[in-house]
């Protein structure tokens, strides 16, 4: 047994405790990760109220950066690093063998127990344990998957690494999105300036963002990082404005990354041009969409992708991005949390913070 560290677990919905849990011992295929820094998204906010079905105790965390602390000898071959390596942790931990995993969709891969398998949403009891990435060290399957990154990034750019694999794959790898397209991206959450940066690394011609009266700093924020126009949904009306700033041509991708409303879903359609891609990756909670007009998506042969997390070719080149300093992508992130404020930076994270907004936040063990 390698000492203790401290984790945060959750024991049920918005019950989060700090615990001393023994450190696991590794064998040759796995390793022990540092934690430097754990991002928190949307998701960590659905998991904190008990809306992702997973088994209590357990220590979330799923967007993990940090240094190899330990590491068994083929583990080190197979994943190319060593101790004292940065790495970029992906969330899910495929096994590798079920139908999704062999035709390319690891991310969805339920292989390893029927439900979510990942960092961040395995119980405790299932050995050894510290499965998240809210704590001083976590374990490292061997079916984890590590992206090596240059360790003069700050922790908390470098955590971006997340978010922003979500823009590429989003926003530009699901989409194919390339230069002379027009992509109308549906809320200015840190997945949807992630998206605009995506974007316009892609070559995208106009990338025009809408949000509500709330959203203005982020919007402001998002043109800064590279969106030509932004729409207030409240204040005008988005599907002129979209006609207006298109010449009539509508967006030929749609990223719809708003929290909760689906009312954006139903917009989407009327947004689109001819032919375009529109991809749905914000939750509602498994709402129904009222008003959508399916006959839009024949007449205007359009094409509907989901989007359920990230894949390997888009962390690469988020990390690429992140690592090349071209983007000030640390314009995105607000706040730093120590360990013990898990708590409240989900809820500011959630907007459930009076007076206070986050756009990218992440905890930091090393704060305390
Ligand atoms: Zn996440
Ligand atoms: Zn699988």
């Amino acid at each position: 047994m390698a000492g203790t560290t401290r984790a945060v677990v959750q024991t049920g919905p918005r019950a989060l405790e700090l615990r001393e849990l023994p450190v696991p011992d590794i064998d040759a295929d796995s390793a022990i990760l540092r934690v430097e820094a754990c991002g928190i998204c949307g998701s960590d906010a659905e998991q904190y109220v008990g809306t992702i079905p997973v088994h209590y105790p357990l220590v979330p965390g799923h967007e993990p950066l940090g240094i190899i602390e330990a590491i068994g000898d083929r583990a080190a071959k197979r994943w190319r690093v060593d101790v004292g390596d940065r790495v970029a942790v992906e969330a899910p931990i495929p096994c590798g063998h079920c139908r999704s995993c062999l035709t390319g969709r690891y991310n969805v891969c339920r292989g390893r127990g029927g439900g979510l398998f990942g960092h961040g949403y395995v119980p405790l009891s299932r050995a050894p344990g510290i499965w998240g990435a809210y704590a001083d060290r976590m374990w490292l399957d061997p079916f984890s998957i590590v992206h090596p990154m240059r360790k003069d990034v700050p922790a908390s750019t470098a955590v971006m690494f997340n978010p922003l694999g979500a823009g590429f794959r989003w926003a530009v790898e699901l989409p194919d999105t390339g230069p002379g397209d027009v992509v109308l991206v549906l809320g200015p959450g840190q997945r949807g300036i992630a998206s605009v940066i995506a974007a316009r690394a892609a070559g995208a011609d106009t990338i025009i963002v809408t949000g509500l009266a709330r959203d203005a700093e982020k919007l402001a924020l998002a043109k800064t990082l590279g969106a030509d126009h932004t729409i207030d949904v409240e204040q005008e009306d988005a599907r002129v404005r979209v006609r207006e700033l298109t010449n009539g041509h509508g967006a030929d991708v749609i990223v719809e990354v708003s929290a909760n409303s689906p009312v954006p879903v139903a917009e989407s359609l009327h947004y689109a041009a001819f032919g375009a891609r529109v991809v749905l990756a914000g939750v509602k909670g498994f709402k129904a969409v009222p008003d959508f007009v399916s006959d839009l998506i024949v007449v205007k042969e359009l094409h509907l992708l989901g989007a359920f997390g990230v894949t390997s070719p888009s962390y690469a080149a988020a990390i690429r991005l992140i690592e090349s300093g071209r983007v000030p992508v640390e314009r995105m992130h607000t706040h730093d949390f120590a360990l013990g404020d898990a708590a409240h930076a989900i809820e500011l994270l959630a907007g459930e913070v009076a007076g206070e907004q986050s756009i990218h936040s992440c905890l930091v063990p090393g704060l305390g």
